[in-house]
């Protein structure tokens, strides 16, 4: 499966925004964006120039699909079927972005970012229903159980991630059990509870050019 694997920090920059890709060192004064704020490159601290709807359309979505840490072809894909689902596109398409089990592991407090979580996952860390599930974008159903292997109870970065769990904030969608090492999917995302600034009608706009 392809994923981004450029210069992490760098993408903060890019969309001038913290993304929080790194885990804990984003919340130290080790983070690249606190230090400079501004877009990377040669013309990243050019004077801003008037920009189009398309862009800010283009860095939206860009934006959203780094913070997922998703490749173009896969987000667009996600949007399709959005667009096919009843309701208003935008919020399904985040539904399904919440929904990725590399996202749930992350939420739940498991990984402290979603990469790490995309690792653990691969790395068969992780039962769905009592079944082993390996698939980053496997989609999560309200009632699915996810637990962690009992063997993979003693992984210091899973430990030390659910320690500071408190800090981040487990969405009202999941259910924790933190001494049981499992979280339950108890209903859909809802909108409210995507508490990065997105603007996802800007997307829709954007694909549906
Ligand atoms: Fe972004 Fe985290 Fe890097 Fe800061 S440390 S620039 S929030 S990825």
């Amino acid at each position: 499966m392809a994923r981004y694997t450029g210069a992490v920090c760098r993408q903060c920059r890019r969309e001038k925004l913290k993304l929080f890709l790194k885990g804990d060192r984003c919340y130290t004064d080790k983070c690249a964006f606190e230090r400079r704020s501004f877009a990377p490159g040669q013309h990243g601290q050019a004077r801003v120039r008037k920009v189009s709807d398309y862009a800010i359309q283009l860095r939206e979505k860009q934006k959203v699909r780094r913070m997922y840490g998703i490749m173009e072809g896969q987000f667009r894909q996600y949007y399709k079927r959005a667009a096919s689902d009843k309701g208003v596109t935008g919020e399904k398409l985040l539904q399904y972005l919440e929904r990725r089990l590399d996202n749930v592991i992350y939420r739940s407090g498991f990984a402290d970012s979603r990469n790490q979580a995309r690792q653990l996952v691969k790395h068969n860390h992780f039962l769905v229903n009592g079944k082993k599930v390996n698939v980053p974008s496997f989609l999560v159903t309200p009632a699915d159980e996810i637990s962690l292997r009992e063997k993979s109870r003693k992984i210091e970065a899973i430990v030390d991630s659910l320690e500071a769990v408190a800090r981040r904030g487990v969405p009202t969608w999941l259910e924790l059990d933190k001494d049981g090492f499992k979280t339950t999917v108890k209903s859909q995302p809802e909108r409210q509870e995507i508490t990065m600034p997105i603007q996802e009608q800007l997307i829709v706009e954007l694909y549906s050019k």
